[in-house]
């Protein structure tokens, strides 16, 4: 019997240790967890931290991150492919104990942002991501790779793009060279 296979997007996240060489890293170990070619890649964007305004002791401050986006095909159930991703953020040196804050500067972070149509709330993963619809580090590098997809629970992804504030976020690297984004307004 021919096994399911599920298109997944996810979120990619670096502002520590060499973020563009982690980022590429890890889309080499996403691409084994790939079905076949089925992996694409938007550019590499640079972005601000979401805490970049809130220095504090433990957080000190925060670099700004290179993210991109990957949608690719998997026959992993939802909470297998968490647990790979974390198994790459781990090897990736992140850490993750009680001293590290939510949204602290890490190595690398892999979200799930959607799971073909699923809907999923579970305390270990809820799905789309409750990011997804007001970061701009993650809709502008969807919208590159597909911007008719329609996201369950928010819609459109063009409006979602045009809501959403760019926060000085730049193109750091993709096909054409370096330059500014484009506003999809
Ligand atoms: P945010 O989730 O706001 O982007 P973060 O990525 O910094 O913040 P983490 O510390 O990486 O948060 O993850 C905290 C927990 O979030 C994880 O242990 C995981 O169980 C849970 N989680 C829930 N939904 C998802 C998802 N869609 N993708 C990845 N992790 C998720
Ligand atoms: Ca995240
Ligand atoms: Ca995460």
């Amino acid at each position: 019997m021919a096994v399911q296979s599920v298109e997944v997007w996810i979120g990619l996240g670096s502002n520590l240790d060499s973020p563009e060489r982690q980022l590429e890293l890890a889309l080499a170990v996403l691409q084994q967890l790939a079905l076949g070619d089925s992996l694409r890649c938007s550019s590499f964007y640079l972005s601000k931290a979401l805490l970049a305004d809130t220095v504090n002791e433990r957080n000190g401050l925060q670099p700004d991150f290179v993210n991109a986006v990957v949608s690719m095909r998997t026959t992993l159930a939802p909470h297998d492919l968490l647990q790979q991703l974390q198994a790459i953020e781990t090897l990736q040196g992140r850490v993750r104990d009680e001293t590290t804050l939510r949204w602290s500067p890490r190595t690398l972070d892999l979200d799930i942002l959607l799971y073909g149509e699923e809907q999923i709330d579970t305390p270990t993963l809820t799905v789309p991501h409750r990011g997804i619809r007001s970061r701009e580090f993650v809709l502008y590098p969807m919208y590159e790779l597909a911007p008719t997809l329609i996201i369950p629970q928010f819609g459109g992804l063009a409006r979602l793009v045009k809501c959403c504030p760019m926060r000085g976020m730049k193109l750091l690297k993709d096909d054409r060279g370096e330059g500014d984004v484009e506003s999809a307004s």
